[in-house]
């Protein structure tokens, strides 16, 4: 058995502005045995033609959830990834789409969802939402013309994921390791059998915030000029991939940062 069901694997559609793809992506989800759907600020949603597009996939359609930010859509969450063709400014770790589901059907994800983002059909993902993932994920494709239709990204990456789940051995009972490293590229592989559960995307972003706060008051940072420090701590914690009691541990530091700074101010 592998360590993460079907069930449990969120896809997660940002601003598509083609109800078609929509349909599509629900066809192409069931096919593989998913459903879990989540549509971040789409143009036109409901709409027939994600519906014809869908043929026998009318559930999935039916049954995606739509959000107003990609944050809610991902808050619980404990592992995110986002699907990109290109390369962005900051290097992030990154995995083709077969080493990515291998990682993915061997982990133990601690019982939370893992969310798989896709971007708009004419700019895909944004950088400050690519800097929300622990992993990007590539389809290896045409240097000259990588860029899939949204739909047949969506069923590539169901393909491999369907296939490393069925591939999977029932877990060893080896005892379990430290943070080891993905055998193939992608992030440290969560141990398993952890005394913790990982950190879901929503405590990364109050972190993420806090830490901002405390970095601006404390004149590290200027607020209005943030640089890349904010991107670089992100990339660290994500490729560190902290589980709950280490984010509660980071906050309390702040808190009492902050407290100390009032009481002497
Ligand atoms: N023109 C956009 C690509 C949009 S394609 C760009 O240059 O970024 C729509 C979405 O499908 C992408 O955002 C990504 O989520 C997925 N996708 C398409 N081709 C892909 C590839 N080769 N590897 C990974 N994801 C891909």
């Amino acid at each position: 058995m592998p360590r993460i069901l079907a069930r449990d694997i969120r896809f997660v559609l940002v601003e598509p502005s083609h109800p078609g793809n929509i349909g599509g992506a629900a066809r192409a989800m069931k096919t593989m045995g998913f459903a879990d759907l989540a549509i971040v600020n789409p143009q036109r949603f409901p709409d027939p033609q994600a519906i014809w597009r869908a043929a026998g996939a009318v559930d999935v359609v039916d049954g995606a959830r739509v959000f107003a930010g990609v944050e809610q859509a991902i808050a619980d969450c404990g592992w995110v990834v986002g699907t990109s063709a290109r390369s962005r400014r900051v290097p992030w770790p990154v995995a083709t789409v077969d080493q990515f589901a291998e990682q993915l059907a061997r982990e133990d994800h601690g019982g939370k969802p893992v969310a798989v983002l896709f971007g708009r059909e004419d700019r895909g993902l944004r950088n400050d939402e690519l800097e929300i993932c622990n992993l990007h994920v590539v389809i290896p494709a045409n240097p000259d013309y990588p860029s899939l239709n949204l739909a047949m990204a969506v069923q590539v990456v169901a393909y491999e994921i369907s296939r490393a789940l069925s591939r999977t051995a029932p877990p060893s009972d080896a005892t379990p390791s430290p943070l080891t490293h993905a055998r193939d590229g992608g992030t440290p592989e969560l141990p398993t059998d952890w005394d913790r559960s990982p950190a879901t995307a929503s405590d990364l972003a109050g972190l993420y915030r806090h830490l901002g706060n405390v970095l601006s008051t404390i004149e590290f940072q200027d607020p209005k000029n943030p640089r890349l420090t904010m991107t670089r701590l992100r990339r660290m914690f994500s490729r560190i991939r902290p589980d709950q009691t280490e984010v509660a541990i980071l906050r309390g530091i702040l808190t009492r940062i902050e407290r100390t700074i009032a009481r002497t101010h």
